[in-house]
C-alpha cells in the first residue's frame, strides 16, 4: 500500500493506494483477505470499525449453526444435492447455490485447519444434525459462539499472514466511476477524526447485514451494516424484502431459540413498568394448554417467524408477543422461575414430551429443566448480567438476518458495478428462506470465489490517477459535518422505528406506501440539514446515518413493490389484509393474511437506485437455474488450465 498526504483547500488528506481493499472484518471479510493473500494478491488491506465489531464476533445462539456439505456416516451427499437444498428455498440463483455447495467442504475444512473446534469422532468424521429447511444432517456447531470462534481463528491467521488492518475506520462512501468501483472515502475516528481516501482496483464490501435499520433487533447493538454505501452508487440488490425475524431477549440481545423454548418457560406480560399486572397472556388466545405448550416447545427449533406456521403452527406465538408489545404497549417476559399455571406434561404432544423425557427433564420449573438440558444457557445470561433465577427475561420479535443484499454473480462480483464484490451478509445470495447455518457457509465460500476470480482476472492494478473526483466527494461529506441539524441519535431512531413498524415480520400494503414516502423525505432532510453530534465518534455515526437512512428508503421501496406484485406471505414476513385468510379464531378481522403466490419463487426481486432519475427501480427477474456443467474430466481440466472457468458469471 502506498500512502501520500494531499493538501486540499486547507485539508490534509491521507490517500492510500492499494490493489484490493476489504471493508469489514467479520467472518466473511477476514476469510476473503486470507484467501486473497493465499492467491498471491499481496497488496491488500482491511479497513474496519474494529476487529471486535460486527455480527460474527459478537453474536451467537443456543447452538449457533454452521451448514455444510455432509461429511459423515452413510448418508450420501454431493454438491448437486446440497445446491438443490439451497435452491429449493425459492428466490435463490442456481449458480451461487452450486458454488456455495461445491466450495462448502473446502471452506469448512479451512476453518478446521485454522483451529476451529468443530466436533469430530475418533475417525475424523464430522457428525451433523438437522437444522431448519435441511433434508439431511448437514449442520454443525462449536456451541453458542460458532461465528466468534471462526473470527478468532481467522484473526490469528490474518496476523500470521501479516495482512494490514486499519481499525477505527468507518467507510462513508464508495468511489465509483462509469459503473466501476475504485475505492472508498473513510472516516478515521481516532483523535479528532479525519477523512481518508483509499484508492483500490477492487473493493470487497463485507460490512454485514443491515442491523442498524431496525429498532427491534437481535443484531449486536454496535453493528449497523453498510449496504447503503453500494445502494447509493446504484449497485443492484436482490431480495431485500426477504429477512428473518424471531423472538429474542432485548436487554442482552440473544435469540431465545433451542432449549430456551424447549424447557417451556412461562410467557408473561406486564404494564410498561415491567412489574404491574403480570399475566400469562398466551392462554387468552390458545385455550388448550397442551397445544399451547407444544407450540412453545416447537419454537425451540422453529425459531424464525415463518409465514407458513401461523395458522396452526408455532409462529402464532410471535404474533401474540407482537400484539402484546406493539398494540397493547405491554412488555413481554420469559419467566424461568416457575411453571405456567396450566402446564401438564401429560397433555404435551408426543415429540415434546418424549424429548423432555429422554433429556431427564420432566421435572417441575423451567429453570430446573434448563439446568438439566443446557446449563450453559443459564451461565450465558449470567455473564451478561441477567440472572434467570432472579428475574424474568424481556423479549420482543426482532430482526436477525437479511437473506437479500447486493446482487452478485457466481464469483460474488456485483452484477452492475465492476470490481465491486460483496461477501457475507452484504451479498444477496439467499432466497425466501434458507437452511439455518447457511449464512456462515455462504460468507466463507464468498472469500474463496472472490479471491480466485481477482487473482485470475483482476490481477493487474488499475491506475487510479490523481484523486480529483474523490476529493470533490470528500468535500461533500465534510460539508455534511459543517451543518448541525437534528441529533444523530434521533435521526437513527426515527428510521429504525419506521422499519420495525412497517418492514418487519408483519407488513401491510397501505402502511408501506406512506412509510416509503416518509423515508424519502427523511433522507432528503438529513442530507440538506445535517445532524448534530458531540465528538469524532459521533461524527462517524452521523455520517453513517446517511447511508443507513438511504438504505431504509430503498428497502421500503423494495418491500412495497414485492407486496404490490402479490408475493403474499412467505419466508419470515406475513402480509396482512382484511380480505385475506383468518390467522387464528381468537384474533379479530384485522388479523387476516394474504396467502403466498408460489410462482414468484422462480423470480428474484431486483432493486436499484437510478441516479439520473433519482428513482428506485424494481423488477422481477427470472432466477438463474443450477448450471448443468459438462464434467468430463479432460474437458474440465482444459477449461481450468485456460482459465475459461472464470468466464462463467
Ligand atoms: C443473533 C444471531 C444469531 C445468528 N445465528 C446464526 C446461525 O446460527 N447460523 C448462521 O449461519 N448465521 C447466523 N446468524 C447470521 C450470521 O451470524 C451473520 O450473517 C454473519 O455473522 C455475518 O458475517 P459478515 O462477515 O457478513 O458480517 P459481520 O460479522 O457483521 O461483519 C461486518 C464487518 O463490517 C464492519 N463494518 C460495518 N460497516 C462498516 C463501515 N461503514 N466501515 C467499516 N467497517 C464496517 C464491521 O465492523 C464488521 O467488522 C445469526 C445472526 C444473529 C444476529
Amino acid at each position: 500500500m502506498k500512502n501520500e498526504i494531499i493538501e486540499d483547500c486547507g485539508f490534509s488528506v491521507n490517500v492510500h493506494r492499494l490493489h484490493t481493499l476489504v471493508i469489514g472484518s467479520g467472518a466473511a471479510g477476514l476469510n476473503t483477505a486470507i484467501q486473497l493473500k493465499r492467491n498471491g494478491i499481496e497488496d491488500i488491506a482491511i479497513i474496519t470499525e474494529g476487529l471486535n465489531c460486527g455480527t460474527s464476533i459478537n453474536t451467537g445462539s443456543d447452538k449457533q449453526t454452521y451448514y455444510k456439505l455432509s461429511l459423515c456416516g452413510r448418508e450420501e451427499d454431493s454438491p448437486r444435492k446440497l445446491a438443490e437444498s439451497l435452491f429449493s428455498s425459492g428466490g435463490m440463483n442456481g449458480d451461487t447455490a452450486l458454488a456455495e455447495a461445491a466450495v462448502s467442504a473446502r471452506a469448512f475444512l479451512n476453518l478446521v485447519n485454522l483451529g476451529v473446534k468443530f466436533p469430530q469422532d475418533s475417525f475424523g468424521q464430522f457428525p451433523g444434525y438437522k437444522t431448519d429447511h435441511d433434508p439431511r444432517q448437514r449442520a454443525t456447531s462449536t456451541g453458542p459462539y460458532t461465528s466468534r470462534d471462526m473470527c478468532l481463528a481467522l484473526i490469528k491467521e490474518i496476523k500470521l499472514l501479516n495482512i494490514t488492518v486499519h481499525e477505527k475506520r468507518v467507510a462513508v462512501s464508495l468511489l465509483v466511476r462509469e459503473k466501476t468501483v475504485y475505492g472508498a472515502i473513510v472516516f478515521n475516528i481516532e483523535g479528532e477524526g479525519a477523512f481518508e481516501i483509499y484508492l483500490a482496483s477492487n473493493v470487497i464490501l463485507a460490512t454485514g447485514g443491515p442491523g442498524g435499520l431496525y429498532s427491534d433487533s437481535v443484531y449486536p447493538e454496535i453493528h449497523t451494516g453498510a449496504i447503503g454505501l453500494a445502494l447509493l452508487e446504484g449497485a443492484a440488490a436482490h431480495n431485500l424484502q426477504e429477512s428473518q425475524f424471531g423472538l429474542a431477549s432485548i436487554k442482552f440481545r440473544w435469540n431465545v431459540s433451542g432449549t430456551y423454548m424447549q424447557v417451556l418457560p412461562r410467557f408473561i406480560s406486564t404494564e410498561a413498568d415491567g412489574v404491574s399486572g403480570p399475566r400469562e397472556f398466551l392462554a387468552d388466545y390458545i385455550k388448550d394448554a397442551g397445544h399451547l405448550n407444544t407450540l412453545i416447545f416447537l419454537k425451540g427449533y422453529q425459531w424464525p417467524f415463518d409465514a407458513q406456521k401461523v395458522e396452526s403452527g408455532s409462529s402464532i406465538i410471535d404474533i401474540l408477543v407482537y400484539i402484546e408489545t406493539k398494540i397493547k404497549k405491554r412488555r413481554v417476559f420469559l419467566d424461568y422461575r416457575r411453571d405456567s399455571v396450566a402446564l401438564d406434561f401429560s397433555l404435551l404432544g408426543d415429540e415434546a414430551r418424549s424429548y423432555l423425557e429422554k433429556s431427564d427433564a420432566l421435572v417441575p420449573c423451567p429453570l430446573e429443566r434448563l439446568r438439566k438440558m443446557n446449563p450453559q444457557a443459564i451461565d450465558l445470561y449470567l455473564e451478561h448480567g441477567i440472572n434467570l433465577e432472579k428475574e424474568p427475561l424481556e423479549i420482543a420479535v426482532c430482526a436477525q438476518h437479511n437473506n437479500g443484499g447486493l446482487a452478485v454473480n457466481g464469483w460474488w462480483e456485483s452484477t452492475n458495478i465492476k470490481h465491486l464484490f460483496a461477501a457475507g451478509e452484504t451479498a444477496g445470495t439467499h432466497g425466501v428462506c434458507r437452511p439455518g447455518g447457511s449464512a456462515l457457509n455462504s460468507g466463507q465460500v464468498a472469500g474463496f470465489r472472490i479471491a480466485e476470480f481477482i487473482a485470475a482476472r483482476y490481477h493487474e492494478s488499475v491506475e487510479c490517477g490523481p484523486p480529483r473526483e474523490a476529493l470533490e466527494k470528500l468535500r461533500i461529506f465534510s460539508g455534511y459535518l459543517n451543518k448541525s441539524g437534528r441529533d444523530w441519535k434521533k435521526v437513527r431512531s426515527e428510521f429504525q422505528e419506521r422499519m420495525s413498524e412497517n418492514a418487519a415480520h408483519l407488513r401491510r400494503k397501505e402502511n408501506l406506501e406512506s412509510a416509503a414516502s416518509e423515508a424519502f423525505t427523511q433522507y432528503k432532510k438529513v442530507v440538506a440539514e445535517g445532524q448534530s453530534f458531540a465528538n469524532a465518534a459521533e461524527a462517524a455515526e452521523a455520517l453513517r446515518n446517511i447511508q443507513l437512512c438511504f438504505a431504509h428508503y430503498v428497502y421500503l421501496e423494495g418491500i412495497r413493490h414485492s407486496l404490490l406484485s402479490g408475493t403474499g406471505s412467505r419466508g419470515s414476513a406475513l402480509v396482512l389484509d382484511e380480505k385475506g385468510t383468518q390467522i387464528h379464531e381468537s384474533l379479530g378481522a384485522e388479523w387476516r393474511f394474504v396467502p403466498e403466490n408460489p410462482e414468484l419463487r422462480e423470480m428474484l426481486l431486483e432493486t436499484e437506485f437510478e441516479e439520473t432519475s433519482g428513482d428506485i427501480l424494481n423488477r422481477w427477474i427470472k432466477r438463474r437455474e443450477i448450471p448443468d456443467e459438462d464434467l468430463w474430466f479432460e474437458k474440465a481440466w482444459s477449461a481450468f488450465l485456460k482459465k475459461d472457468i472464470y468466464g462463467i458469471t
